[in-house]
């Protein structure tokens, strides 16, 4: 019998892309076979992003750009699929299968579906918990830097984003599913792992058939970082994206107490008002979020951050656009993202007066990456000298070059006559650039 080939593509965030991963496996498993060329597939699976408008409109235009005479069936999944429902279908007739991020365990059957004539169009958005993760058993393409869910969905509602209503409200997965996943991944190969989640920092798991811990009764991150940084073969931990006022002296504390766990975290302000702030709904004030930053410097004394930036929000003035540029340059953060705001349909920011023109979006944009890209160079110089661990995990474009990511996220860049992809490597820093830095690889 024929073999029946898909080709996926993820946009958007890291979580998508976990997911996409997911979707891999759980295909395999039903005996599709995955091909990296879209023109050769009979199933394109999209699997979607809906943060900025751009992300939603590539989708459309890739579907043209990549389907084929020989193309069957047509499937969109993620956070687009969840957030425009049967408009999709509206929106282009191609499309056989809008699938929301809680149910891509059932894509398998839904294709057979539409093969068998069963059914023309599906439209499955349900909110689903934890079966996906129980039907996907990862089992190859282990990578030495892995990616684990703990926890998915929102509750914060932050008056931009439409996370909420995509992936749902805040629920966490057990313990013992999160550390037999982890588990799995390292005698498969991972060294590096990192925990994933909307707002991990709301993590509240279930510790059921797992009578270990010592550090208080209930399993928040910090616990079961702990836990995690137990499991024998796992070199370096790290875990994304945090909600500043969710951060916990607790979790500082496992910061400065792991070793493994790296001295770095991405806290999100998004803006330096405080005015802006409330109106994001962001649940803590400028002073605040300075305040914890500079608490965590102080139980680990190494700890470095990142960030994630809007500007453009609605009424943002001048004034409220220099308070996030002095934000920036007061924290000094090792790399950070600047956005323009991005008008989402249904949240309560869409509605709001005082909507931003693009050329004045354009404008501060460049102000602040100008900005922010001065205090990468200032960061990547202040380096040299230094020696950092790194994993080591592709070959570079010169022959007998190779990079990797040291603790704090920055690409390394060594040449040496020994492959070293898969290993953790002394390095040496001696140069610098904006994006990386290069340097030597000592001897043990
Ligand atoms: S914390 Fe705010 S920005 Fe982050 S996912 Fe939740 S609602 Fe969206």
């Amino acid at each position: 019998m024929q073999e029946t080939s898909f080709y996926i593509k993820a946009y958007g965030c890291q979580m998508n892309v976990y997911d996409s991963k997911n979707i891999i496996e759980i295909m395999e498993c039903r005996g599709f076979v995955r091909t990296l060329d879209p023109k050769a597939a009979d199933i394109l699976v999209f699997y979607t992003c809906n943060i900025r408008e751009n992300a939603a409109r590539k989708v459309f235009s890739a579907i043209g750009m990549l389907k084929s005479s020989k193309t069957k069936v047509i499937a969109i999944g993620g956070c687009v699929a969840q957030a425009e429902k049967d408009e999709i279908f509206k929106k282009s007739s191609l499309i056989d299968i809008v699938f929301g991020p809680h149910v891509y365990h059932k894509l398998p059957d839904y294709i057979g579906q539409i093969l068998n004539g069963e059914q023309s169009k599906i439209l499955d958005i349900g909110l689903e918990k934890f079966n996906k993760f129980e039907k996907a058993q990862r089992k190859n393409d282990v990578l030495f830097s892995e990616f684990v869910t703990i926890q998915e969905g929102c509750d914060n509602f932050c008056s931009y984003c439409v996370v909420p209503y995509t992936r749902g409200r805040e629920y966490s997965r057990a313990a013992k599913d999160i550390i037999s996943d982890i588990r799995y991944l390292i005698s498969n190969g991972a060294k590096e792992i990192t925990l994933l989640g909307q707002n991990v920092n709301s993590y509240d798991g279930d510790a059921a058939y797992i009578n270990i811990g010592t550090k208080g009764n209930t399993w928040k991150l910090d616990r079961l970082l702990y836990e995690i940084s137990g499991i024998d073969g796992l070199k370096r931990l790290r875990y994304t994206t945090s909600h500043p006022k969710d951060i916990t002296v607790d979790l500082m504390t496992a910061h400065s107490e792991i070793p493994i766990l790296v001295p770095f975290a991405h806290i999100p302000i998004q803006s330096g008002s405080d005015r802006i702030l409330k109106l994001m709904n962001r649940g803590h004030t400028v002073a605040e979020y300075l305040d914890k930053l500079k608490m965590f410097r102080t139980i680990c004394p190494h700890m470095q951050f990142s960030s994630d930036f809007i500007v453009g929000f609605p009424t943002e003035t001048d004034e409220d656009f220099e308070d996030t540029v002095k934000v920036v340059n007061d924290v000094g953060y090792v790399v950070s993202y600047a956005f323009k705001y991005s008008r989402r349909k249904d949240t309560p920011a869409s509605q709001m007066d005082g909507q931003i023109s693009e050329h004045e979006k354009e404008g501060r944009l460049r102000m602040l990456q100008d900005s922010l890209s001065r205090h990468q160079i200032h960061r990547n110089n202040s380096l040299i000298g230094q020696v950092h661990s790194v994993l080591f995990d592709k070959c570079g474009k010169k022959e007998n070059q190779y990079i990797g990511k040291n603790g704090y996220m920055q690409s390394v860049v060594v040449e040496c006559d020994s492959n070293p992809i898969g290993e953790f490597r002394n390095v040496l820093i001696e140069s610098s650039g904006i994006n990386s830095v290069s340097g030597k690889i000592l001897q043990k």
